[in-house]
């Protein structure tokens, strides 16, 4: 559906975008995942027609940034960072305002308004001035304006930015709800946001992709490091780490806490296979009271500062 290719875009010396490739297929829920100043935005900016690249190009369908911006911006609704809302309208007022500026006259008008004020939980906001709103509030005003046209595809600029935990959590809902029959492409430094809300996501980094796919197999494809977390009642760290470090695969037996009646380990890993029985077989042979024996999921957090990290 979204085509980018090569995208790049300079700000003077500046890269902030630097050769990005990406396709973005109807109906998926896209994460754009990187630290600050990773050139979401500008990404995102260019995407919607609202900045020029300084090379490369994106397209939707069959229409391009260059020769189609004003085709492109009547499929996609934008969301940017802070929504460019008026603060002295009525929230009501305010969206027949957008209604209008995109042609919706009339019985077509009303109707809308009522469909984004259901689906977007706007109903006992809609006598309020928007500057009485609370932040969360003028986000799901800004996801209305962004929908009235009923576009394909939604771009939505850290959506739950500024947010406190309640409000997040009903963005979310709110989006995961418009994601059942929108393609959606959102930007987020919030690692929970992408693993939540996302089923695929890219990392980005200093302006390049470091990571793309599904959200599942970014946190496992990284590397083939893993830990195995092990509880004992047995206080012999010595010992039990003379017998761990044997297995090939284990690269590492770290006393992680230590009590009067047991100890807990933690077994760094670096291949691909699996050697909890091997551990398993150790501990049993030894006859050491297990309490705990677990492998530890990497979280998209872990993923992300690998990939984001500094060198
Ligand atoms: P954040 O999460 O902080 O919003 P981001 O990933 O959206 O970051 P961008 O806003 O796209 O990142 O910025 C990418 C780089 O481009 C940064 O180094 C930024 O300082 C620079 N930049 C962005 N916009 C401009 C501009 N208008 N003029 C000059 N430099 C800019």
């Amino acid at each position: 559906m979204i085509q980018v290719d090569k995208l790049t875009k300079y700000f003077g010396a500046t890269c902030a975008v630097d050769q990005i490739s990406f396709e973005v297929k109807k109906g998926e829920i896209v994460g754009l995942l990187g630290p600050n100043g990773a050139g979401k935005t500008t990404t995102l900016r260019i995407l919607t027609c609202y900045m020029q690249p300084s090379s490369g190009n994106v397209k939707l369908k069959d229409y391009n940034i260059y020769d189609h911006p004003l085709k492109i911006k009547n499929q996609i609704g934008y969301l940017p960072e802070s929504a460019p809302l008026y603060p002295e309208m009525l929230v009501y007022d305010y969206l027949r305002f957008v209604a209008g500026v995109r042609g919706l006259k009339g019985e077509k008008q009303f109707l809308r308004i009522k469909e984004l004020a259901l689906l977007c939980g706007l109903n006992e906001i809609m006598h309020k001035s928007i500057h009485e709103l609370s932040k969360g509030y003028k986000q799901r005003v800004g996801l209305a304006h962004a929908m009235m046209s009923n576009p394909e595809i939604l771009v939505l600029d850290e959506p739950t930015s500024g947010l406190d935990p309640n409000q997040i959590s009903e963005i979310r809902e709110i989006i995961k709800a418009i994601g059942k029959e929108k393609t959606i492409l959102l930007s987020t430094h919030i690692l929970s946001e992408a693993d939540a809300t996302c089923n695929r996501v890219i990392i980005i980094n200093r302006g390049k992709i470091v990571a793309d796919g599904a959200t599942e197999d970014i946190k496992k494809d990284t590397s083939d490091e893993y830990i195995v977390n092990v509880s004992l009642q047995f206080t012999d760290f010595n010992s039990v780490k003379k017998s761990l470090d044997a297995i090939p695969e284990v690269n590492e037996v770290v006393l992680t806490n230590s009590k009067s009646d047991g100890i807990e380990i933690s077994l760094k890993c670096v291949n691909k296979k699996d050697v909890r029985p091997e551990i398993y077989e150790i501990i049993k042979k030894n006859d050491w009271p297990l309490l705990e024996f677990y492998k530890k999921t990497k979280t998209l957090e872990k993923t992300f500062q690998e990939l984001t990290k500094e060198f």
